[in-house]
């Protein structure tokens, strides 16, 4: 088992048919402790149970660093340890770039980006005392290729300062045994663009992924693994693209 006793904590992971939980499944399956973290509305304690009686499941909104700090602590308490953080929770929203107003911008870059910042200084203190800890941040495609399927620019902004955010976070905490790495998906079929892809653009879109398929949860989950695990213990700072080829670059 890749993950063998490790306490995996993933923000945003309680959707049933999200990629955080099908990496919580995943890093479940692979001998971790989980703790999803999510909005009361997503119900994280219950997602939790879903997995098994040894997992834990917590409150926590990314964009109140208070909240995740009482997470941490919590975790702290009752797992004892953190070894790896996966920042997964993200919203989009489909618009064009005039008509973003500022609480547009506030709100999706305050999840994928403040979440990052806030949820990641949450976890680095134990991770730092531990001189070990793995880092994965789900970043987009969309960060990459400006956008253009169904996140408006400020959901592109918000990815690439993830992107810039693990990277400066990789350089820092490398001294620590610490690694911060980012994986860019690209479509995939989650509740976050379910029924929102038009029949007339799906197959432009598929046209344009070598692979001609859209992506499913699992294939991400298992490159976030890959990135949590030992396996990819000389890794730090990378991009890994899970997009189909969507991008090749
Ligand atoms: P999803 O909507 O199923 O998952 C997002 C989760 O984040 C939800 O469980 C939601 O409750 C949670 N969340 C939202 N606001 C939060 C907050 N303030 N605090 C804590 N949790 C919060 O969608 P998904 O597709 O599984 O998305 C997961 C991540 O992958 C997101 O960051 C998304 O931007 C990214 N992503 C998705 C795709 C795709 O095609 N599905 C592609 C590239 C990147």
């Amino acid at each position: 088992m890749l993950l063998k006793d490790k306490v995996a904590v993933i923000t945003g992971g309680a959707g049933q048919n999200g990629l955080g939980f099908a990496t919580a499944r995943m890093m479940a399956e692979q001998g971790a402790r989980v703790v999803i973290l999510d909005l009361a509305v997503a119900d994280p304690q219950a997602a939790a149970a879903r997995l098994g009686a040894q997992h834990l499941g917590l409150v926590a909104d990314v964009t109140d660093k208070a909240s995740c700090e009482a997470a941490a602590a919590q975790i702290k308490a009752a797992m004892g340890r953190i070894d790896i953080l996966v920042n997964n929770a993200g919203i989009t929203q489909p618009v064009k770039f005039l008509d973003i107003t500022g609480s547009d911008y506030d709100r999706i870059l305050d999840v994928s980006l403040r979440g990052t910042l806030y949820a990641s200084q949450a976890v680095l203190p134990t991770m730092i005392a531990q001189n070990s800890g793995s880092i994965v941040c789900i970043s987009s495609v969309s960060a990459q290729r400006g956008g253009g399927i169904l996140g408006g620019p400020h959901y592109s902004a918000a990815k690439a300062g993830v992107l810039g955010l693990a990277r400066a976070m990789a350089r820092e905490y490398g001294g620590n045994n610490i690694r911060v790495n980012c994986v860019t998906p690209g479509l995939i079929a989650t509740d976050i663009n379910k029924g929102k892809i038009p029949d007339d653009k799906r197959q432009a879109i598929l046209d344009g992924i070598p692979l001609g398929h859209i992506g499913e949860p699992n294939d991400v989950a298992g490159c976030v693994v890959f990135l949590a695990s030992d396996l990819s213990k000389y890794c730090t700072g990378i991009t890994l693209d899970v997009n189909g080829g969507m991008l090749i670059h």
